[in-house]
């Protein structure tokens, strides 16, 4: 075996041993990675009207709702429950087996409060990891379902997209990075899965939906379409500067049409330098809370 590769991979060993004992140690940490998160996405973008999402955890329902499907004004904090599991807690016929198959998940009404994140987000998301989303919908029939999950000094609470989207059953058929104009002065660059799952309609019958799941991370300093490249700059800012700002993770998601499918370009190219700004905003704030301390015990990473 080479002499110079031995040296380096037992550099890399007592390298990662050491990042390990450190990172077990209590540290100062800026940043204020567990700060308030003051972003939230705005009603309306131009033409874009946002609504809010909602999602039902009882697993044998698990369905999302807009603000119209609701039919609700939002009030902070107010309760909302599932319109389909509310029905069937009120209609079905005690003793009969659709009575029993719901009354397995369902015990009391709060077990269908509708929450901001859906069943997977929760199952693979640290608890309180903020999310911001909303459906945007013109009035050319484009619907984008926009959402930014926010990490703390939990791992996990951003992982690679990949994972979340197979889980929930997606496939892919392609992927790759592809680069929008923001303005004349500035690229994007964000990352691009064509996807599809498999849903079965209320008759039964199985049907293909294909989408377009485009995202991208922030920071106040950096940003990137890469997890790897996400990974590392936390790595570095870590363990050289105990710089730990939160991460904003930015997923936009639609649904494409078969007949038309070059159309997405155009829909992102007219939506994300829109959305941008607002980001950027955000970003700027984020920016000067730079020299923030927040003392951190292993016990409180976990
Ligand atoms: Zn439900």
């Amino acid at each position: 075996m080479n002499k110079k590769l031995i040296i380096c991979a037992s550099v890399c060993f007592i390298v990662t041993i050491l990042a390990i004992l450190y990172l077990g140690l209590p540290r100062k940490l800026y940043g204020d990675p567990n700060g308030e998160v003051t972003y939230d996405m705005p009603d309306k973008i131009d033409f874009y009207k946002g609504e809010r999402v909602w999602y039902c955890h009882v697993k044998q329902c698990a369905r999302g709702y807009t603000q119209t499907e609701l039919g609700v004004e939002y009030t902070d904090g107010a309760t909302y429950y599932c319109k389909d599991c509310l029905d069937k807690w009120e209609n079905l016929e005690e003793g009969t087996s659709q009575y029993k198959k719901f009354h397995t998940d369902v015990k009391s009404k709060d077990d269908f409060i509708l929450k901001d994140r859906s069943v997977g987000e929760k199952a693979l998301l640290p608890e309180g990891t903020p999310i911001r989303r909303r459906n945007y919908k013109a009035q050319n029939g484009v619907q984008l379902n926009t959402t930014a999950v926010f990490s703390g000094t939990e791992r996990g609470s951003i992982h690679r997209p990949q994972n979340c989207l197979r889980a929930a059953g997606g496939r892919f058929s392609n992927e790759y990075t592809h680069t929008i104009k923001i303005s004349d002065k500035k690229d994007l660059d964000v990352h691009i899965i064509h996807l599809s799952n498999v849903y079965t309609d209320s008759s039964g019958k199985p049907e293909v939906v294909h989408s377009i799941y485009a995202y991208w991370f922030f920071n106040p300093f950096k940003e990137t379409e890469s997890h790897t490249t996400r990974f590392i700059y936390t790595l570095l800012d870590g363990a050289f500067l105990n710089y730990r700002p939160r991460w904003a993770y930015v997923s936009v998601a639609f649904i494409v049409d078969p007949n038309d499918p070059e159309r997405w370009k155009t829909i992102l190219q007219d939506f994300i330098p829109r959305l941008y700004p607002h980001l950027e905003k955000y970003r700027e704030q984020e920016r000067a809370k730079r020299w923030i301390e927040t003392i951190i015990t292993p016990e409180e990473k976990k």
